[in-house]
């Protein structure tokens, strides 16, 4: 029997590097048909409770989520937490250390720009980021308010990506403690478009240390690497979830709803 509703389990707020608001997002996700949406963010819960408010409002289920960057074998791969309880205090904690870290990383960015030439000043970051975790999109939207790049993109290439003038790694999680924090919490840690981070043979590294799922569809996965990631999964005994990796208009290349998981997915991990 085919249940034709959709999810869409991996969506970000403002809260931390999205556009929209999580009610602006929840009432889009009644717009566009979905049944749920898990709402993401990087480094923060801080949006879920609007969002869930806003849920009993648009009649669309939200699960509560977080997106979080570990460090697996010097590579950076992000792990998704869900039905977390967003209230649990050792998330909060957890959670705390690395906003302050993500804090200390954007001074340095600032110190690298100044001495590449650029008089950005911590305050221009601040203006933007709010008490958000800091991250690069702030820095890019900063420099480019101020008129030091002419779009976001071009703060990336020129300043902030990978291998640019300034650009400063995150601090990043041990898997072991992104995968206890999100568990003692009551929630099942999924990777996220592992593909875009690690090969398939390095995800075994992960499976053994107690991850529960894998994020299948995603934007960056292809038809055939989602057939892969499927029996993959099977094969390990995962979950399957997939999302969007919604930013936003203007900040995604697709819209929400767009791309789109099953709710039988969700109904699995709910079990
Ligand atoms: P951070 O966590 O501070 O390292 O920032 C990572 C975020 O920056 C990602 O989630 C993307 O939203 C954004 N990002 C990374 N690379 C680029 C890029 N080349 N162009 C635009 N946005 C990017
Ligand atoms: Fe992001
Ligand atoms: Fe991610
Ligand atoms: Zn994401």
């Amino acid at each position: 029997m085919k249940d034709g509703r959709f999810v869409d389990l991996h969506v970000h707020s403002a809260f931390s590097d999205g556009v929209l608001s999580p009610s602006e997002l929840v009432a889009l996700a009644a717009q566009v048909g979905l049944h749920a949406i898990a709402l993401t963010d990087h480094d923060t819960v801080e949006g879920i409770d609007d969002a869930l408010a806003a849920a009993a409002v648009h009649g669309v289920e939200v699960v509560p989520g977080v997106e979080l960057s570990v460090a697996h074998n010097g590579q950076e791969v992000h792990l998704l937490g869900y039905f977390i309880q967003h209230h649990h205090p050792p998330l909060r904690e957890a959670l705390q250390r690395f906003h302050a870290a993500r804090f200390f990383r954007a001074e340095k960015i600032v110190a690298q720009l100044n001495r590449a030439g650029v008089p950005l000043a911590m305050e221009d970051v601040l203006a933007v980021a709010g008490d958000r975790p800091i991250g690069r999109p702030h820095v890019a939207q900063a420099l480019r308010q101020k008129g030091f790049v002419q779009t976001f993109e071009e703060a990336f290439d020129r300043y902030l990506k990978r291998g640019a003038a300034a650009h400063v790694s995150k601090e990043r999680w041990p898997p072991r403690l992104a995968i206890d924090v999100i568990h003692a919490a009551g929630g099942l840690a999924v990777v996220a478009h592992p593909l875009y981070s690690i090969a398939l043979s390095a995800l075994e590294g992960l499976v053994a240390q107690g991850i529960d799922g894998i994020e299948v569809i995603h934007p960056l996965h292809s038809e055939e690497e989602r057939e892969d990631l499927k029996a993959f999964a099977l094969r390990h005994r995962l979950y399957c979830t997939g999302g969007s990796d919604y930013h936003g208009p203007g900040r995604s290349p697709h819209e929400l709803g767009a791309v789109r998981a099953p709710l039988k997915w969700l109904e699995r991990m709910r079990r």
